[in-house]
């Protein structure tokens, strides 16, 4: 039966968010007025799935070491999955330089500003298209991430958390949120600064929230409909024995032998060797003509 709520959804006064935002954002370094929309793209395929906590010292290096499409586009894959470190999902790297190279080859080292365009870039998918549109060039676009599904659900809609993560009915919600005037790239900005800072999942801090009206904490915060959201693990995934096989790699400037890699991962051979033929698979890691293993780009 559908959940019935006993008031109209509510609205997001932009003057109570944006007075928020303007004094309580954090001073992230992508979002500095001498950043360019590259790096904020980077920014954007370094912070999927991954903390900002974890990204900011690496993308620092990054952007200093690369700092343009065409930089990116020459470098090395190897050198850039060495850069890329413990970020994690390092398929992340290897699309960020194709993207790199498109950019460069096909729009004069400049990333595009429309959402369509966007989205035929690699490793591009809609999240990133928007927010590199809102964020590098100030579209009033919707940008949805977890954090904003989670507070347009509880502050308009009075639910705990989003009911689906599909992300089309959430956009038209945001959407229609949205200031009809030149604070709707801001809006999307301390909306999803809300969620990460102050509505967060676990402990929302009501009392720091600038929202006066908000129709969960109307409500009296009813729970979560459905089976509560799955922690994800790391250790004993295959993730983790990619990670392993991969920091053998990063640490060398030739190819090694496979016993090399074997010792990286004891306690399970067969996970072991799927780990190292998704490698190969994803194209991260290559194999020599005589049998040894190296980053792609390394085996000379
Ligand atoms: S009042 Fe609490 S639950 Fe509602 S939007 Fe603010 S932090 Fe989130």
């Amino acid at each position: 039966m559908a959940h019935i709520l006993p008031y109209p959804p509510m609205n997001i006064p932009p003057t109570e968010l944006l007075g928020w935002y303007e004094g309580a954002r954090r001073d992230l370094p992508w979002r500095r007025p001498d950043v360019t929309p590259w790096q904020i793209l980077v920014s954007e395929f370094m912070l999927q799935q991954t903390p900002v906590a974890r990204v900011v010292p690496v993308w620092q290096d990054w952007v200093a070491r690369w700092p343009t499409p065409s930089a990116t586009a020459a470098a090395s894959p190897a050198d850039l999955l060495r850069a890329w470190g413990k970020l994690g999902y390092p398929r992340r790297a290897k699309r960020l330089h194709e993207c790199a190279t498109v950019i460069a080859r096909d729009h004069d080292d400049v990333v595009p500003h429309d959402v369509d365009t966007l989205l035929a870039l690699p490793g591009v998918g809609g999240y990133t298209a928007r927010a590199v549109a809102c964020f590098a060039y100030r579209q009033p676009v919707p940008v949805v991430d977890t954090n904003v599904r989670r507070v347009v659900a509880r502050a308009v809609h009075g639910r705990a958390d989003a009911v689906s993560s599909s992300g089309v009915r959430d956009h038209a919600d945001v959407a229609a949120l949205l200031p009809d005037d030149e604070r709707a790239h801001r809006f999307s900005a301390a909306l999803m600064e809300l969620g990460a800072t102050v509505c967060t999942a676990r402990s929302p801090r009501c009392g720091l929230c600038p929202l006066t009206e908000c129709a969960w904490r109307r409500a009296g915060y009813p729970p979560a409909l459905g089976p509560g959201r799955k922690v994800q693990t790391y250790a004993g995934t295959d993730r983790q024995v990619r990670g392993c096989l991969l920091d053998v790699l990063r640490g060398k400037d030739c190819p090694v032998a496979k016993a090399e890699l074997d010792v990286a991962w004891l306690s399970d051979i067969q996970q072991r060797e799927r780990a190292l033929d998704s490698l190969l698979a994803d194209g991260l890691v290559t194999r020599t003509a005589d049998g040894r293993y190296a980053l792609v780009g390394d085996a000379h």
